[in-house]
């Protein structure tokens, strides 16, 4: 049998590459004409320049690559499916593997961090300013893209960092707060303001939009989907984000024994894993379409797998069940046939996704207010999907304000 891993929450998943195995893994590439690696990024980083400039030893170059590029290059760098975006397009698909760009960018942005290098600077003032609510993806690259334009920016935020689902909603073994810290240093560094602990309220926008140019609205989705199955008012029954955020803000102290979460996403990924890191003695993952079909990262179902947690597939929750109003167990139906099976819990959590916040389900861009990013679409999208959205709307703004 296998060896079961045990990482401490909090603890780094993989070490990524060194210089050897970056030049390595650089030596692989095609050097593309027209790569097509670099059509594979929403946020239209460039793997064929920086790796390029990698295989030429500029490392200062091929960082600089990513950084003016991307603001979160690190952070992406970390959570970015690149198994679905760049490297899936990359040349050598149809040779052997493809070059493992994700890992090449993480270390140069690993290198960047320890040169101190500083890529972009602010702009010459214009005598403007936008106000940004929420300190997630979208907002961040909004409010660096304007701050390099000259623009005033602050961004008010609810939560006591900045970061969003970057620092609030994904779990620090796959994202570590390092990597945010670093991507965020180096927005404040540009002289963008943070008001922390400020949550702007839907009817509060119409008030900032006297007192700046341009608002944008970063809200991100921070409500889960209901289920409405038999038993979901039961106590231990968590939603995912709720979960996440509790257990990155220490407050968790102790799970239950059994822990069954609901979905095939990273988010499920990362409750599955979060929930064994913090304590509880068995977790297992029920998802009703396969494991192919399953939208979760490659790497972390592998992550769930090596810790020893069981996915179920083909099975969706038919009821939950409880004694004196507490979870006692999950009833779960088969999606192609009428097998049940009925699994023992002490808390159910669901990992279908998430929607945006009554308070701001009205919401609607125009008239000097702009969005981007999850609260835009109403449904999560990738964090190099948010930055790209994010960059747009400063491009938007810029226009409007100008
Ligand atoms: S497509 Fe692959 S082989 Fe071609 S330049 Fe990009 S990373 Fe290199």
């Amino acid at each position: 049998m296998s060896k079961i891993l045990k990482l401490a929450y909090g603890m780094e998943k993989s070490t990524g590459f060194n210089y050897r195995l970056a030049m390595e893994e650089a030596s692989r590439c095609l050097l593309c004409e027209d790569a097509p690696c670099s059509k594979g990024c929403p946020a239209g980083t460039d793997p064929a320049k920086f790796i390029r400039s990698l295989r030429f030893k500029n490392i200062k170059g091929a960082a600089e690559t990513i950084r003016e590029n991307n603001p979160l290059g690190g952070s992406c760098a970390w959570v970015c499916p690149y198994d679905r975006m760049c490297e899936e397009e990359c040349s050598r698909c149809g040779i052997d593997k493809p070059i493992q760009i994700g890992k090449i960018q993480r270390y140069l942005v690993e290198e960047e961090q320890a040169m101190s290098a500083k890529f972009v600077g602010a702009g010459k003032k214009i005598g403007k300013k936008v106000a940004l609510i929420g300190a997630g993806p979208a907002s961040l690259a909004c409010a660096r893209e304007l701050a390099i334009a000259g623009v005033d920016t602050t961004i008010f935020e609810k939560q006591a960092k900045a970061g969003g689902v970057l620092r609030y909603g994904i779990t620090p073994t796959r994202l570590p707060d390092r990597v945010v810290d670093f991507d965020i240093e180096l927005i404040k560094e540009l002289g963008v303001k943070f008001e922390f602990g400020k949550e702007i309220k839907f009817e509060d926008i119409e008030k900032l939009k006297n007192d700046y140019d341009a608002v944008f609205v970063g809200v991100g989705l921070w409500d889960s989907k209901k289920v409405s199955i038999e038993g979901c008012e039961l106590k231990g029954v968590e939603s995912a984000i709720d979960f996440l955020f509790k257990a990155r803000t220490g407050e968790i102290k102790e799970l239950p024994k059994m822990v069954v979460v609901i979905g095939g996403g990273d988010v499920a990924m990362d409750c599955a894993t979060t929930a064994r890191q913090l304590g509880s003695e068995k977790a297992c993952i029920c998802y009703r379409r396969s494991i192919e079909e399953a939208p979760a990262n490659i790497d972390e179902i592998s992550f769930v797998r090596e810790m020893g947690i069981p996915i179920y597939t083909g099975f969706a929750p038919e009821k939950i069940c409880g004694e004196n109003g507490r979870v006692t167990g999950l009833v779960a139906k088969g999606m192609k046939d009428d097998n049940e099976m009925t699994l023992k819990a002490d808390m159910v959590i669901f990992a279908i996704g998430q929607e945006q916040v009554e308070e701001y389900k009205d919401f609607v861009a125009g008239d000097g207010v702009f969005s981007g990013g999850d609260a835009l679409h109403g449904v999560g999208i990738t964090v190099v999907e948010s930055v790209c959205e994010g960059k747009e709307a400063a491009y938007q703004i810029l226009d409007y304000i100008r």
